[in-house]
């Protein structure tokens, strides 16, 4: 179910819950201002999750009110997780979805890594 990007932080969502290690994940790669896990459900031969460790619930509410170290470090986390998945020769596409028309369903703001086939467009037809 799409949620909204916009409303308050609640910390009951399930990626908290794997970053408080309630809720166990396949881990890629961790530092001070990521976590990096295999998605569940993927959708190519590669998808990995990268998320914040802030409580930001969406692409709006990270880039408005993360501090530019915990920018600069995600940005930073993200390249250095699809090269360390051998991604970067073959390509990759990263996605974040934010509020509902994107079909955002957890709400803490995470970038999806995907890449492993040719990813096709970059948007479906409707
Ligand atoms: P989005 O639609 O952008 O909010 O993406 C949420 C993603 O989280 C989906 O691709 C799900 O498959 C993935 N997901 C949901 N629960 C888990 C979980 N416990 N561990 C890993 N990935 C998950």
């Amino acid at each position: 179910m799409p949620v909204s990007g916009l409303s308050p932080y609640d910390d009951s969502n399930i990626f908290a819950r794997i970053l408080r290690g309630e809720i166990p994940n396949r881990t890629v790669y961790e530092d001070e201002w990521v976590l990096a896990f295999h998605d569940i459900g993927p959708q190519a031969p590669t998808h990995v999750l990268v998320i914040p460790k802030g409580p930001y619930v969406s692409f709006a509410d990270f880039s408005a009110k993360a501090s530019d170290a915990e920018i600069a470090g995600f940005m930073r986390a993200v390249g250095k997780v699809a090269k360390l998945l051998g991604l970067e020769e073959p390509g990759y596409r990263l996605i974040a979805n934010m509020g509902e028309h994107s079909g955002q369903e957890v709400p803490h703001f995470h970038m999806h890594i995907v890449g492993g086939r040719p990813l096709g467009r970059m948007v479906p037809l409707a």
